[in-house]
């Protein structure tokens, strides 16, 4: 029999990803866990973390925070919006919550279970943060919890924004 792979290889497009990363990082990216992969867009944002910072895009039109920065500012319409990155502290409060106990990506599945939050920042009301919950898949979660920022530490000197509950 054929080999299947490179009959499918030569009949569909290179859907590959440009960019310095080599095929065996490819490959390797269906078993572990994928990395960030700044753009323009999100440098900044990837630069900070690894620092152990949280920043974020602020519209220099009207100050409004907007993550991720996009064309025109959501808050004031600008197409200017010409956003500078402005660290935050990340505390906020739980508007959501998932458990992931069947992750999509292989890469996670060592992880699984474990707990996605989605934040209100308390920096700008209605800004919001999806990232995951470093207190354990058994927490005691509400609505309107409390949560600090915290990050989870990647290789490659890479760090990814998390949440820690507040104690009361
Ligand atoms: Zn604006």
């Amino acid at each position: 029999m054929a080999n299947r792979n490179t009959v499918l290889d030569e009949g569909q497009p290179d859907r590959r990803p440009t960019g310095n990363r080599s095929r065996q990082t490819l490959v390797g990216d269906l078993v572990s866990r994928p990395l960030p992969a700044p753009d323009e867009s999100s440098e900044e944002y990837w630069d900070a973390a690894a620092r152990g910072e949280l920043a974020l895009p602020r519209c220099a039109a009207c100050r409004a925070f907007c993550m991720p920065p996009t064309a025109i500012c959501p808050a004031c319409g600008s197409t200017e919006a010409d956003y500078v990155w402005e660290q935050v502290g990340g505390a906020g409060v739980v508007r959501s919550w998932t458990v992931v106990r069947q992750p999509f990506l292989p890469g996670f599945a060592a992880e699984a279970p474990y707990v996605l939050v989605d934040v209100e920042l308390e920096c700008q009301r209605g800004l919001r943060l999806i990232g995951r919950l470093v207190d354990g898949p058994t927490v005691t979660l509400a609505l309107g919890a409390r949560v600090s920022l915290t990050f989870e530490a990647l290789p490659e000197g890479l760090a990814v924004p998390a949440f820690t509950l507040v104690r009361p």
